[in-house]
């Protein structure tokens, strides 16, 4: 259980600056610590609970689930490892939700189903979350949080950058808004593609934001790499994304939003 999630016991310690910490203060806190501001991780079912209206949210496509196509060694004793620590078959959660009785369609990444990362079936869920999108003719919503393409399912995975992308480019034809949300992390093949591709870009404060990682960056000895660099200040500095939002503020930000970018879909 993750702190941000109600961690099971009094006490639990926040993971940046080490400070003890009342479990249940740090549950209502919505898993950023009363100390320093950071913001723990989420699973995918507490981040809709804090974002969407109570009760509003309805999974679909909760059934679909990877094969292992390249059969890569240990690769489904990790889904089944996954599945049992989230309680989802794969690391994308999604359906339809409101904000604020606006209907939405979404998708929220669970960084712990193998590291939030981009497989076949994440990607499916994601592309069916922008063709709802589509049908139902509301804004799209998609929290990341992930490392990138899904080595296990080779070239597989990262065909699914290029079938994301042009989901997005389907909304973008029809007008249908898309909001993309950087959580901590969200890296490599996923930035490559929808995430970073929305009508408005969001950012939860100090996430993790690149394409090859800081180690690989300073192998390669580009240049010196600065102290902020991938983070979200960093990228937000460089223009990549419109706002950094805090999470207490994430809710009411979405509403604005879906209210001043989707008022002609409502007729
Ligand atoms: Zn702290």
């Amino acid at each position: 259980m993750r702190p941000g999630d109600g961690a099971s016991g009094v006490f639990c310690q926040c993971a940046e600056c080490k400070k003890i910490l009342l479990a249940g203060e740090l549950f209502e806190a919505l898993g950023v610590c009363p100390n320093c501001g950071h913001h723990h991780r989420l699973s995918a079912a507490r981040r809709i609970e804090v974002t969407f209206d109570p009760g509003s949210f309805e999974e679909l496509d909760a059934d679909l689930r990877s094969i292992d196509p390249i059969e890569f060694p240990e690769y489904s004793e990790k889904l089944r490892k996954a599945e049992a620590k989230t309680g989802s078959r794969d690391g994308v959660v999604s359906g339809v939700a409101a904000l604020d009785e606006i209907p939405v369609s979404v998708a929220v990444t669970d960084f712990d189903f193998m590291g939030g990362s981009l497989g076949s079936v994440a990607a499916e869920k994601i592309v069916r979350t922008f063709e709802r999108g589509l049908e139902r003719k509301t804004p799209v919503i998609v929290f990341s949080a992930s490392g990138g393409a899904r080595m296990q399912e080779g070239l597989f995975s990262l065909m699914q950058i290029a079938k994301t992308t042009a989901a997005v480019q389907r909304c973008r034809d029809q007008a249908i808004p898309y909001i993309s949300v950087f959580t901590d992390p969200t890296m490599a093949g996923v930035l490559a593609s929808h995430a970073s591709i929305a009508d408005v870009i969001l950012s939860e404060p100090k996430a993790l934001v690149g394409f090859a990682g800081a180690r690989v960056s300073k192998q390669a000895q580009v240049s010196k790499v600065p102290d902020n660099f991938q983070t979200a200040e960093f990228v937000f500095e460089h223009g990549m994304i419109d706002r950094i939002v805090p999470r207490k503020e994430m809710r009411p930000t979405l509403i604005r939003l879906v209210r001043a970018l989707g008022g002609h879909l409502r007729g």
